[in-house]
């Protein structure tokens, strides 16, 4: 990716070549590893300050364990995530290791997709929004309560309902506590990881607007992580498009819907609902056959088992992400090539 294009706006955060790979063990009692799960694969992006990047694919593209890695959930297989903490040089996140993370961890919070595991059911709303006030010894007592109470109504909930128990509260308030929680710390990049999947559609939009109000109000720069591709619409500046823990595409939102370059994205794209009853697609393009095994992925290009335009090319040689027009990245040999269709033209 433009070395150039990324120092110059001096971005929050930078992931360079980040891979994770999982060992797969081979049964017996001497747990020989049998090969590797590549989730992630050498992966290239970065985020601007104040913006929201949206990270898009299937399922098991690698667009979760990628906020993991950023959050030392999991410690990289190899890579750097830079993050761009002051006004010094970035730092590698992985390289910083035990307790000097915490600040880090302060700064990156994740909002959890599962709204009801990911909330102690014998915590109340108090403890929970105010527990990383207490374990970094930021706050307790009235004082603490009194950051809960406001917390809470910047998310729109009572403050009398920080003594009640999540089982007291519906999917969307819950997430609105876990949203509550995330906050507590002041951060400055907010992983969100699927916020709104697990959610009831009537309350979804309720949530994602929370989520701009609250960027507003604190600046507040976002990862979304998503496969519903109207909520990545509707709320993302730039979208990262992932197949098989490679980097398809990445575009400005607009122009990845609209005009997409890659054939990924062109065969999501035909599977976001036109909101007008009155319109049909004319020719669907449908995405045939199964994501390819992130273990034994194919030859050369990854998708192209499953791409219609695929040449001999595609078959032995991996087309890395490259710069086709500013600010936008394909991997495909015949980007330039190729005429696809976004939503609306579809
Ligand atoms: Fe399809 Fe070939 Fe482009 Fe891969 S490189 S997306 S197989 S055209």
């Amino acid at each position: 990716m433009n070395e150039e294009i990324n120092t110059q706006n001096r971005n929050l955060l930078q992931v360079k070549n980040l891979k994770m790979h999982f060992p797969i063990y081979k049964p017996g009692i001497r747990h020989r590893i049998s090969g590797y799960i590549r989730a992630v694969d050498g992966i290239n992006f970065f985020v601007r300050p104040g913006e929201t990047l949206g990270l898009v694919g299937e399922s098991g593209c690698g667009k979760t364990t990628t906020g993991r890695c950023i959050m030392r959930i999991y410690q990289p297989t190899a890579g750097e995530v830079l993050y761009q903490n002051g006004g010094g040089q970035p730092v590698d996140l992985t390289q910083v290791q035990g307790r000097d993370l915490d600040p880090y961890r302060r700064q990156i919070r994740m909002i959890f997709q599962d709204p009801y595991g990911s909330l102690n059911p014998r915590m109340n709303v108090r403890d929970i929004i105010g527990e990383p006030l207490f374990n970094n010894k930021i706050t307790n007592g009235k004082e603490l309560e009194d950051r809960v109470a406001d917390l809470l109504r910047r998310v729109g909930l009572r403050p009398e309902y920080m003594h009640r128990y999540p089982h007291a509260f519906s999917g969307g308030e819950r997430q609105r506590i876990g949203i509550a929680r995330a906050l507590t710390l002041s951060p400055k990049l907010v992983i969100a990881d699927e916020p709104v999947s697990a959610l009831d559609v009537s309350v979804r939009a309720q949530v994602l607007n929370l989520l701009l109000d609250l960027q507003e109000e604190y600046n507040l720069t976002y990862i979304f992580v998503a496969h519903d591709l109207s909520v990545v619409r509707y709320i993302c500046d730039r979208v990262t498009v992932m197949y098989v823990g490679k980097i398809a595409e990445v575009a400005g939102t607009e122009a990845l819907y609209t005009h997409p370059l890659h054939p990924y994205t062109e065969a999501l794209m035909m599977a976001v609902p036109i909101p007008d009853p009155r319109l049909r697609r004319t020719k669907r393009i449908l995405l045939e056959g199964e994501v390819a095994d992130p273990s034994n992925p194919p030859s050369g290009c990854y998708f192209h088992p499953r791409c219609r335009y695929a040449e001999e090319q595609c078959v032995v040689e991996h087309p890395e992400l490259r710069e086709v027009e500013p600010d936008r990245y394909v991997a495909c040999h015949f980007a330039e090539k190729l005429a696809l269709r976004g939503v609306e033209s579809s």
